[in-house]
């Protein structure tokens, strides 16, 4: 079972795959949490991805490409967050599954208007040790910027400023929107109003994925 989040950066798709992936036992393949750890580690994956995360850039297809690739194993349920983000991606994607005779059994599009999407990303806080993510309006930490479970420190991501998050919701507009249309024409397209609380959000997504499993036994 192959299940891809999309949505606009803020519209929750880190939050929601991580509770999904974990009701359903599927892996959460997180581009953008893979980007940030090899960066926070100095590796050369990360150093070559620094500059393009940091301006809120895509990072080059080869490099997305080759990194996925090398995560996804026969034989594994995925829930994949942050990838594809354009066409080509979506093409190479499919080029990754076909050996391992798996195809894409739903793709769900997390719809959020721009401004509420802009809203959430510069108000966004993440620990910088355990990446908890806070919000300083609806959930700030309970002492002043640290982590309610570490105790680390509660930071701003560096492209959540919001130049670098505009332009990131440009980006996703350009690149990642027509991947709306491209996965309609293969009806596998859902979509799901993100303004929900997430409860509503999880469930939403919760009752596609069940339909979904439903027609494959
Ligand atoms: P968001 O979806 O909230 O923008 P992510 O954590 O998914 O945040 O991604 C952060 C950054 O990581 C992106 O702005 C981009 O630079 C890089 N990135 C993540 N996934 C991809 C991808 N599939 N292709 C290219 N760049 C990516
Ligand atoms: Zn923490």
């Amino acid at each position: 079972m192959i299940v891809i989040l999309l949505g606009a950066p803020g519209s929750g798709k880190g939050t929601q795959s991580k509770i999904l992936a974990a009701k359903y036992g599927f892996t959460h393949l997180a581009t953008g949490d893979i980007f940030r750890a090899e960066m926070a580690a100095k590796t050369p994956i990360g150093l070559k991805a620094s500059e393009y995360v940091k301006s809120g850039k895509l990072v080059p297809d080869n490099i997305v490409v080759e990194m996925v690739a090398g995560r996804m194993e026969p034989g594994v349920n995925y829930l994949l967050d942050g990838f594809p983000r354009n066409l080509n991606q979506a093409e190479e994607l499919t080029r990754i599954l076909a050996p391992q005779r798996k195809t894409i059994d739903k793709v769900v599009l997390l719809d959020l208007p721009r401004a509420e999407a802009l809203k959430r990303l510069t108000s966004r806080r993440i620990c910088a040790k355990c990446a908890e993510v806070y919000n300083i309006y609806t959930k700030p930490p309970k002492t002043d910027a640290q982590c309610d479970v570490c105790g680390g420190d509660v930071v701003q991501r560096e492209d959540d400023s919001e130049a670098t998050a505009g332009k990131r919701l440009m980006v996703y507009e350009d690149l990642t929107n027509p991947l709306v249309a491209y996965y309609k024409a293969e009806q596998i397209l859902e979509q799901v109003d993100a303004s929900q609380a997430p409860d509503q959000v999880t469930q939403a997504v919760a009752a596609i994925i069940d339909a979904a499993l439903a027609v494959k036994k």
